[in-house]
């Protein structure tokens, strides 16, 4: 059982902002910035891959739905939304799960990427595999 079946089963406290049938959001314990909020769904499913379509509907919406409360009440100058899928990606906690991370300007919170330049047909030759 990961720590975030824990969490909505009440067995370790957690900041909770929101929660509906589906779904329960809470402040992550160790925020990259203030209000930093994780949406989790109620369901044991690990990753993006397992999810349902009801519970990516259900995830999505409450996503929105904190994303809007933590633009208002904090008004932040915009939000990232980042979901990591994979060790290799930077899960630590498999249960699927969405930050929501407000963000300052020249907050110098993370830099997401290093944009890259690839050849033109290594591009083509992504297309035709992905592209089915
Ligand atoms: P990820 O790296 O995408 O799997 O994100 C897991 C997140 O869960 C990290 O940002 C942790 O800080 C957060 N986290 C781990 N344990 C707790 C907890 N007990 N309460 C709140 N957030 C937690």
């Amino acid at each position: 059982m990961t720590i975030f079946r824990r969490i909505i089963l009440g067995e370790i406290p957690s900041y909770k902002i929101y929660e509906d049938a589906e779904t329960y959001a809470f402040l992550d314990i160790s925020p990259a910035s203030p209000g930093h909020t994780l949406v989790i769904c109620k369901s044991e499913v690990a990753n993006l891959y397992e999810l349902s379509d009801a519970d990516l509907i259900a995830t999505a919406r409450t996503t929105q739905r904190v994303g809007r409360v933590l633009r208002d009440v904090l008004q932040p100058d915009g939000i990232n939304v980042v979901q990591n899928n994979g060790a290799a990606a930077g899960q630590t906690v498999f249960h699927y799960h969405v930050h929501l991370i407000p963000r300052w300007e020249n907050d110098g919170v993370f830099a997401f990427w290093q944009p890259q330049s690839l050849a033109k047909e290594l591009m083509q030759e992504l297309q035709t595999k992905l592209a089915n």
